[in-house]
């Protein structure tokens, strides 16, 4: 059975939702597909729980600091309201309801369901194949990759998705990978009791930051009681009673109570029917042109995309799309001022290429570090300012900082660093 219809999303995240919504707005005859929650990772798996998460161990670490400061204090940690909270508020005890009903309310045909391209123009799902006369759009997003690490089958770890149902913590935590997932999920379970091992193949956490940014974080965490493997490779995890043990290559041994798994995202490609519209099939993400377009009446928007990765540039994308389906011109995307922040504390905060990054494109970049602390804040906080400019034009423009910034364990510390490379 085939169905004619304007505009097909395929993924209802953060990416499609905004597409499905302004198209169905604007009156055309949208079918929005999702095989899992309307929303997508950030508002029930991402961004927004973490941050709940985050804002509690904030709220823990200010308590902590008030000694010396504002009198006197004594935290008791709870991880009850925020789980509550996490549950009740945030995610509605992840039920998509009122995100359905937004889109349906705008006459928007919500489909659930693993949806797949059948062919150019055309998705199929649950056996009705929809026929799109103006756009498809790609918005399937990603899953948390999971490293093929010997016995990793035989435990119950975690990742983000079960990172942020828990009702109970461990007593002790072991956490595969050092990036931006990784460190704020440990500061959060550190600060909360739990005694947290971080492993990260890097030298240094954050690897994709400034290493200036990386120092200061490692510093904070070791301080927060948290145990960093830096340089150090999983070989094969084996279950131990209710927990696990960590085989390093070194052939160091880490035991905990329970495993998290956070190195990195695998874009939802494999099994969407990519080859039925010429694309690679085994593509790791999609390349779209600048208006996110992978073929003809074909868009690719968020996560999928080789420039994804955050909820702000799948918005972005979607608002690109949305004109360019509406026949508006309008500019490309532009990735040269991309933002970014790991909200650990100290946030660390960056807009486009590291040093590494405008160095290894060719660009001719210098370098500079402003320190001004400790600095007269109420604490005895303190800034550095680290600049790269391009010094091949004359007038150089901001082309990316990072900002570790705001205070963390006492003496705390703000860092800033500046990247500004011309073109
Ligand atoms: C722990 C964590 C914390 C994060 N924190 C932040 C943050 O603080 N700030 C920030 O900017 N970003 C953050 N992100 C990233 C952010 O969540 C993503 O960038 C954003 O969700 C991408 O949106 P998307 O629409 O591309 O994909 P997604 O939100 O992943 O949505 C894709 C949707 O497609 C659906 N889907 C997949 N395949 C199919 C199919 N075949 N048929 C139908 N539906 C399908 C999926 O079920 C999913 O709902 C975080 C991510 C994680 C994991």
């Amino acid at each position: 059975m085939a169905e004619k219809v304007d505009v097909v999303v395929l993924g209802m995240g953060v990416g499609g939702e905004e597409v499905a919504n302004s198209l169905a707005e604007q009156g055309l005859t949208v079918v929005g597909i999702e095989s899992n929650l309307v929303g997508g990772e950030c508002p029930y798996f991402g961004c927004i729980p973490t941050k709940m998460m985050v804002r509690a161990d904030d709220m823990l670490a200010e308590g902590r600091r008030i000694p010396g400061f504002a009198g006197d204090s004594t935290v008791k940690p709870d991880w009850k309201p925020v789980a509550r909270r996490i549950r009740d508020v945030a995610t509605d005890n992840w039920d998509d309801r009122v995100a359905v009903e937004r889109f349906e309310g705008k006459g928007g045909h919500f489909v659930r369901g693993a949806g797949k391209l059948a062919g150019p123009g055309k998705v199929s799902v649950n056996g009705t194949t929809y026929e799109a006369s103006r756009a498809i759009v790609i918005s399937t997003g990603t899953s948390p990759a999971v490293p093929p690490i010997p016995g990793l089958d035989r435990v119950k770890y975690w990742t983000n998705r079960e990172a942020v149902k828990v009702e109970q913590l461990p007593e002790s935590l072991v956490i595969l990978g050092g990036g931006a997932i990784g460190v704020e999920l440990s500061q959060v379970f550190a600060r909360f009791g739990v005694k947290v091992s971080v492993i990260e193949g890097m030298n240094r956490v954050l690897a994709m930051e400034e290493p200036e940014a990386s120092a200061v974080l490692g510093e904070v965490l070791h301080r927060d009681g948290i145990e960093l493997f830096l340089n150090a490779r999983a070989m094969s995890v084996e279950p131990r009673g209710e927990g696990v043990t960590v085989m390093l290559a070194d052939g160091r041994a880490i035991i905990a109570d329970q495993l998290l798994v956070a190195t990195g995202r695998r874009a939802n490609l494999v099994d969407i029917g990519l080859e039925t519209v010429g694309l690679d099939p085994s593509a790791r993400l999609l390349e779209p042109n600048d208006h996110l377009r992978v073929g003809e009446r074909l868009w690719a928007i968020g996560d999928v995309t080789a420039s994804g990765g955050f909820t702000h540039v799948a918005i972005y994308h979607a608002g690109i799309v949305v004109d360019d389906i509406l026949g508006k011109p309008g500019p490309g995307a532009d990735y040269r001022a991309k933002p970014r922040v790991t909200f650990t504390d100290p946030e660390v905060g960056a807009t486009g290429l590291t040093e590494e990054q405008a160095k290894k494109k060719g660009l001719n970049v210098r370098t500079g570090i402003q320190s001004t602390g400790p600095a007269t804040m109420a604490s005895s906080r303190w800034s550095r300012t680290r600049t790269a400019a391009c010094s091949s034009v004359p007038r150089p423009w901001v082309r990316g900082a990072a900002t570790p910034s705001a205070s963390s364990s006492s003496p705390s510390s703000c860092r800033s660093l500046l990247t500004s490379c011309a073109t």
